[in-house]
């Protein structure tokens, strides 16, 4: 088994779904005690927060390639960024280690692909929805069309992860706020909902919509896991 090393903590309580998935999939695919093997290179997420919103994305590549290069050292054999936004700084990241890094947009194009659907919904960060990085991924590689909410929804779902998802505040009108916003992209043509936010899973769940759901945790964590396991 390979060793993987995941750069988490943004935030922290997405970063405990990467660890617990990622050891539940070793045991399922390897029984008996089998764990994963990894290391988790967890930031201070207040730091990383303030320069994301000061828009300081080149101290974030630079922070973001240092942690790569600290797991690297640390042995391990391939990069998970345990986020969709920090994706922003993946090619800072991609140039810093000679390991593979695995995209999580990659990650979940292929995902999208095997369900054959061809517009999907794209919910995440305002950075994540509004920036071309992800969108791009999915189009260029995977030939899939990305919608977004409108402005009002945007700022709806953007507040919700930064005052209650990453401080792991778990809230039902939230939950009924998504679910409208995901009905409004539904009747936009969305054939799928991308859960573009490591955080959303916590509060958004396949059986809470009508259409496919595409956990981005739980697809990233599974293809690395395939990985590393060989
Ligand atoms: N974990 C979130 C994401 O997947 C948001 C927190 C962050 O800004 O990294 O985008």
């Amino acid at each position: 088994m390979k060793t993987i090393g995941f750069i988490g903590g943004m935030s922290w309580e997405s970063s405990l779904e990467y660890y617990r998935l990622a050891n539940e999939k070793v045991k399922a695919l390897l029984g008996g005690f089998s764990s994963c093997k990894c290391l988790l290179y967890s930031v201070n997420f207040a730091a990383i927060e303030a320069l994301q919103h000061k828009g300081d994305w080149k101290t974030l590549d630079s922070l973001m390639a240092d942690a790569a290069i600290n797991l690297h050292k640390g042995g391990a054999e391939i990069i998970v960024l345990c986020t969709n936004t920090m994706h922003l700084c993946s090619e800072a990241i991609s140039a810093a280690v000679p390991i593979p890094f695995l995209h999580i947009a990659d990650a979940t194009g292929e995902a999208i692909k095997v369900k054959q659907l061809k517009k999907i919904g794209l919910l995440g960060t305002k950075f994540t929805m509004e920036k071309d990085f992800y969108k791009q991924v999915l189009s260029n590689n995977y030939q899939i069309e990305t919608i977004i909410p409108n402005e009002v929804d945007r700022t709806a779902v953007h507040r919700i992860i930064y005052e209650e998802l990453v401080l792991g505040k778990i809230n039902p009108e939230s939950r009924a706020t998504y679910k409208a916003i995901i009905k409004r992209l539904q009747n936009n043509g969305a054939e799928g909902i991308v859960l573009g936010c490591t955080e959303i899973p916590l509060l958004i769940s396949q059986a809470d919509v009508e259409v496919p759901v595409f956990d981005t945790t739980g697809i990233h964590v599974e293809k690395v896991v395939e990985w590393a396991v060989g």
